[in-house]
């Protein structure tokens, strides 16, 4: 499980996250909503030690060690960046190669062909250089190179931005056979598909969690909307008559 609470994120005067707290447990999903510039992004990067912050991030009941990204990776928090960071360089199966921890004295959770079973596309592709993939494709690579980094959780930046419907439907058809396995916390500006496996909803606005609950109660796109913009309880009655 992992635990975050308090925490907070600034870049010299900028709050990029202020007191945050939540927790996904090991076969759960929680969503992160919010709109541009909310703190997302900067969320992520403190839970898995890429800037520094206030308050505390365990997994397990472990204290996360601080800013060290590889250590907090092999404990078991494998971040999927925005942007799909992958080697062009290597083909498909050199850039799971690289990232598999099998061999290295820790328990693999996933092995490549784990990895080739819940994303046939790189099966058919494995020789191919990842330069020449497509956005989507991509990104299933990254998520293949996270699995096989063996995580407790995965930390999932905006994972469909970017990609045609059909695509971003198949990646969150893995989060679905992933979800049980893993922890999953997803990060998103657009809400319909995560909401689809979400358990819990934190929506941030400004740095600030503005509302957080199961996913059902965030089901009214409109309400959502107005949450995530900031129109209070006394505009959004006053819009209702
Ligand atoms: P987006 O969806 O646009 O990525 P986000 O919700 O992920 O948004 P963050 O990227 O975490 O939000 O940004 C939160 C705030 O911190 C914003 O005001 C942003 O301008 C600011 N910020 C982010 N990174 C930096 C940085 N390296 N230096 C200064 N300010 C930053």
């Amino acid at each position: 499980m992992l635990e975050i609470d308090g925490l907070s994120v600034r870049y010299g005067p900028v709050r990029a996250v202020e007191d945050l707290s939540l927790t996904v447990a090991a076969d759960a999903a929680v969503a992160v909503l919010g709109p541009n510039g909310a703190g997302k992004t900067s969320t992520l990067r403190a839970v898995s030690g890429l800037v520094p912050h206030r308050g505390s991030v365990r997994l397990d009941g472990a204290v996360l060690p601080g800013r060290s990204p590889r250590r907090i990776a092999r404990a078991g928090v494998v971040h999927v960046p925005e942007g799909r960071r992958v080697f062009g360089s290597l083909s498909v199966e050199e850039n799971l190669r690289v990232a598999t921890v099998a061999g290295r004295g820790r328990e693999a959770r996933f092995t490549i062909a784990d990895v080739y079973d819940l994303l046939p596309a790189l099966a058919s592709m494995r020789g191919r250089g990842a330069w020449a993939l497509s956005g989507g494709e991509q990104q299933m690579l990254a998520i293949g190179r996270a699995l096989v980094a063996s995580p407790a959780v995965l930390l999932l930046d905006e994972p469909s931005l970017g990609l045609a419907p059909s695509v971003a439907d198949r990646i969150y058809d893995t989060f679905r056979r992933l979800k049980g396995a893993v922890g999953l916390l997803i990060v998103e500006q657009v809400a319909s598909r995560v909401l689809g496996i979400a358990d819990t909803v934190v929506v941030m606005r400004e740095g600030r969690p503005v509302g957080s609950g199961p996913a059902a109660e965030f089901a009214d796109p409109v309400r959502l909307a107005r949450l995530m913009i900031g129109v209070g309880e006394e505009d959004e009655r006053a819009a209702d008559v």
